[in-house]
């Protein structure tokens, strides 16, 4: 016992004894104390010296302890305790055995959980925690009061948060609970190869747990986190920002080689637009525009362009296209200028169209489509943009032309190369196709480029002596003796630097060709600008201000009207001096005397080709003026399709009228000498352009009284112009004319029903002969009502009969002759009706596909199996005379179809076998060898 604290208590271990035990088998020693049976006990145990960690400011102590039961003692349980005190002291040094009682402080009082009896053992435990410390050291000691007690473990210790990396942050081992702190806030490092925009922060608890971080780490662009490290992406991956996202694969066309990439570079020949993300994709340009194709809009004077995207965008969504015009010359071009109008613009296009107006007709328009998009900049600084262009020749109501598809080079030497070219359609062969090469070194500069033209007759050249190592432009072009066929493809290739280097072709572009319609009217408003110089015409005669202002402003005056017809003629007709004239050729007989064809070159004007009529020598003063009054009346008009007037030569020995001359002769002959070659949407072009030109004569209040196909002249492209406007040419000039009971020359079949009986000749009557004319033109000039005589035609109409169908005629164009051909002429259209319908049905080409019902053996007017004199046909070529086909005797007899039952067995592929090419040629022999075959059909009825 050592109750007193003045003096050292040296007895103070006595009380308590060091005791051996077996517990569960095991052997351990206690320190235990049983004075249960005195009064005023006091003994102590002190620890030894207990370093403390210097930021352990709180250690928990665990004591492991067995308590006696007080009432398994007999007698003592009234003195007997079952508590003891824990008590500890601050010291910066080791103090050895010295104790002073008063310098320890109460922690707690210890009492058991189970008091142990007699019987059996409890061993308790508990934890009490001593807060505050802050020397060097410590001790602690147990104070008994009376207690049976076995002290068996004393552990001492403080608690940490260990030392973690958590989300990418190394915190270090902290110890926990500081006092009065519940939380210890501890600051973090990254890893390797990570950043934190704030300091990472994490608290550590009382407990010794992490808890609560703040400030997020992440790999930095290039590293990806794998297992709380930062580790680079692989190659072909990128990592562009810090972030805690995985590394990902490179975008399309892009890739990188190193390990931790921060961005993929863009392939070869692939781009980043600047408004690109660096972490997108990268592009190439597009390829080019597919399919161009133009479809004129003639009653607006526009045409559309349009065309399918590129086949390649590149990748990209933002393709835009521009527009560029060229006219050319020859293989020189030049920008078709401001006046060329586009809707709704040239450049940055959205979409594959655009619509272009303000074009003059006989020219040659180059239409260079490209598509860019936001890389083609870049790519074509680098010299990798391919462009591709596309040539449409822009002319009047070509034929089918062919076009060249392909363009290949074949073979190469270090100064020649071999090409070679295919066509589409292939060509037929009276078409005569050749081929015009033409090429120049792709960097001369355009001025001084010097071109080699090469005419082939076949479809493939080579070209020598080329300079090694050099691009050469090549373009080749078709040439159809038929039409003049605009079908050019370009093609650049390279030739090897020298022999022994085998260099792949470079190629920019191909392509193509489409061929052009326009009708005449929609450019009318360009050519009255560049013509109508006429002297004889002062500002106030001018037609047209304006294209609105289409109506003519004043009327057409009757040259007898004047006292003096040379007055008239002077008024309306240019003298020309007969010096500017060269006669060339006759191409035809008029009444009053040859026609040439020849040049005009006026002082200060281009030299012109024009058609030279001439009044035959021992004329009298009234057949001049008759002749001139042609003239007279021919000067009143300006219309593009109305033949034009260059002027007269009236104050010389031989008058002369000098028109504008027309290749391709009249109508009606032209027709039948391209019989079945001309589509249905180009003959429905033609009429509109002499429906055009009627509604000009009409609105001028001139009645025409001979219109018919003969008296229509077609240029060199394929433009119909109205002509023949003698006074007296019904009468004397037309060798249709026929006397009437009613008195004058009328040609019957052109002429409408009133002014055959009562010379009632109108507009209305006019639109009559128009209907005839789009049936003539149909037919490829066919004679109206074939053999009929004149009596038996007039017969049928009075009697309700019409026209039928001709073969493959638009059921629309049929409807239209049907309205032209009505009795009551104030329900026939108006020639102004008339250019609309015909605009429309141009407008959309479907319309002409409905074909109107035809029969054979009345269109082509086929006797059924005899000879026009009732019997049946002796021979082949009594048969291919009658329906105009003789030109196919050799044909027939080289096959050896020499009798008609041999005819009667061939089929539509036997007809083509013997080389009938012609689609209209096939039909109409075809159609033939039906009406023969079939012995009851007769040809007496037209359908009404
Ligand atoms: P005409 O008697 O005045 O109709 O002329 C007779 C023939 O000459 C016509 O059938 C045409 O073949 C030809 N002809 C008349 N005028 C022209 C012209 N401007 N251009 C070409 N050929 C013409």
């Amino acid at each position: 016992s050592c109750a007193d604290e003045s003096k050292a208590c040296a007895g103070v271990f006595v009380m308590w004894e060091v005791v051996q035990r077996t517990l569960n088998g095991s052997q351990f020693y206690t320190y235990s104390i049983c004075n249960v049976e005195e009064r005023e006990q006091d003994n102590w145990l002190r620890t030894t010296f207990i370093q403390r960690h210097p930021l352990a400011s709180r250690v928990f102590v665990e004591l492991k302890f067995i308590v006696r039961d007080c009432n398994s003692f007999d007698g003592a349980s009234l003195i007997c305790k079952e508590t003891f005190n824990l008590y500890t002291s601050e010291s910066d040094a080791d103090v050895g055995t010295t104790f002073r009682k008063s310098q320890f402080k109460k922690v707690a009082t210890i009492a058991p959980d189970e008091i142990t009896g007699k019987n059996e053992m409890h061993i308790n435990t508990e934890t009490r925690v001593v807060d505050g410390l802050s020397r060097k050291g410590f001790y602690l000691a147990f104070q008994d009061i009376g207690a049976c007690i076995a002290l068996l473990s004393v552990r001492v210790f403080y608690k940490t948060c260990p030392g973690t990396v958590q989300n990418l942050a190394t915190f270090p081992e902290t110890v926990a609970g500081a006092e009065n702190q519940p939380l210890t806030e501890v600051s973090g490092v990254c890893v390797d190869n990570a950043a934190s925009e704030e300091l990472p922060r994490i608290y550590c608890t009382e407990e010794g747990k992490w808890a609560v971080q703040v400030g997020q780490c992440q790999c930095k662009p290039g590293y990806e986190e794998v297992k709380d490290t930062c580790q680079e992406c692989r190659p072909g991956s990128f990592k562009a920002e810090a972030s805690s996202d995985a590394c990902e694969p490179c975008p399309a066309n892009t890739d990188t080689l190193e390990h931790g990439a921060v961005l993929c570079a863009c392939k070869d020949g692939f781009f980043r637009a600047p408004t690109d993300p660096s972490t997108g994709p990268c592009s190439g340009p597009p390829s080019a525009p597919r399919d161009l194709s133009a479809v004129p809009q003639p009653s607006v004077g526009r045409l559309i362009l349009s065309w399918t995207p590129p086949e390649d965008t590149g990748g990209r969504n933002d393709i835009t296209y521009s527009v560029e015009c060229q006219r050319c010359d020859g293989v020189v071009c030049h920008p078709c200028g401001e006046r060329v109008r586009y809707e709704p613009a040239s450049m940055k296009l959205t979409e594959a169209r655009v619509s272009v107006s303000e074009l003059e007709a006989h020219l040659n328009y180059t239409f260079i489509v490209e598509a860019h998009s936001g890389v083609s900049q870049l790519a074509g600084e680098r010299g990798l943009y391919e462009s591709t262009y596309y040539f449409i020749y822009f002319f009047l109501y070509p034929l089918n032309p062919p076009q060249i598809t392909t363009m290949r080079l074949v073979g190469r030497t270090s100064t020649s190369l071999a090409l070679s070219w295919d066509v589409s359609p292939r060509p037929r062969p009276q078409l005569n196709i050749r081929y015009k090469l033409t090429y120049h070194k792709k960097d001369d500069n355009l001025d001084k480029t010097t071109y080699t033209v090469l005419t082939l007759d076949k479809n493939s050249a080579q070209i020598k002596d080329l300079a090694p190592g050099t691009a050469y432009l090549f373009r080749v072009q078709a040439l159809v003796s038929l039409v003049s066929c605009r079908c050019v493809r370009l093609t650049l290739f390279s030739l090897p630097g020298n022999p022994s280097q085998n260099y792949t072709v470079l190629l920019v572009a191909a392509v193509l060709v489409a061929m052009m319609l326009i009708v005449v009217s929609a450019v009318l408003f360009f050519r009255r600008r560049k013509r109508n110089s006429h002297t004889r015409q002062g500002p106030e005669d001018t037609y047209f201000s304006t294209p609105e202002q289409l109506k003519p402003l004043k009327t057409y005056v009757d040259p007898h009207t004047y006292e003096d017809p040379n007055v008239a003629v002077l008024k309306f007709a240019t003298e020309i001096h007969p010096s500017h004239i060269t006669k060339q050729k006759v191409i035809g007989a008029g009444e009053f005397g040859e026609v040439y064809r020849g040049i005009l070159k006026a002082p200060g004007r281009k030299e012109v080709a024009v058609a030279i009529k001439t009044l035959k020598p021992g004329y009298t003063e009234k057949q001049r003026q008759d002749f001139l009054s042609e003239a007279s009346i021919m000067g009143q008009f300006s219309h593009q399709n109305i033949i034009r007037l260059e002027g007269v030569v009236t104050k010389f020995k031989h008058a002369m009228i000098v028109t504008e001359y027309m290749e391709n002769g009249a109508l009606d002959r032209y027709l039948r000498d391209h019989d079945g070659e001309i589509s249905s949407f180009q003959l429905v072009g033609m009429l509109r352009g002499i429906a055009a030109g009627m509604k000009y004569l009409s609105d001028m209040s001139y009645v025409h009284r001979d219109l018919a196909a003969r008296n229509i002249l077609v240029n060199n492209n394929m433009e119909c112009k109205v002509s023949d406007f003698g006074l007296s040419r019904v009468l004397e000039d037309d060798p249709e004319g026929t006397y009437t009971t009613s008195g004058g020359k009328i040609p019957i079949r052109w002429t409408a029903p009133e002014a055959i009986a009562y010379r009632k000749f109108t507009s209305a009557s006019d639109v009559w002969s128009f209907g005839i004319v789009m049936w003539e033109v149909m037919a490829f000039g066919e004679r109206p009502y074939w053999d009929m005589s004149n009596h038996e035609v007039m017969k049928a109409i009075n009697e309700a009969f019409r026209l039928p169908a001709p073969m493959d005629c638009p059921s629309a164009v049929y409807q239209l002759m049907l309205q032209c051909w009505l009795q009551d002429r104030a329900k026939r259209p108006r020639f102004g009706d008339i250019v609309s319908l015909l605009d429309k049905l141009l407008r959309s080409p479907e319309s002409l596909k409905t074909i109107a019902d035809f029969d054979p053996r009345v269109s082509i007017r086929l006797p059924s199996t005899s000879g026009s004199d009732g019997s049946p046909f002796r021979s082949v070529s009594e048969w291919l005379e009658s329906i105009k086909m003789s030109q196919y005797s050799e044909n027939f007899t080289c096959a050896g179809i020499v009798t008609m039952e041999q005819v009667l067995q061939m089929k539509t592929e036997d007809i083509k076998n013997i080389g009938v090419r012609l689609p209209g040629h096939l039909k109409r022999i075809a159609y033939s060898i039906l009406g023969l075959k079939d012995q009851t059909s007769t040809l007496s009825v037209f359908a009404v």
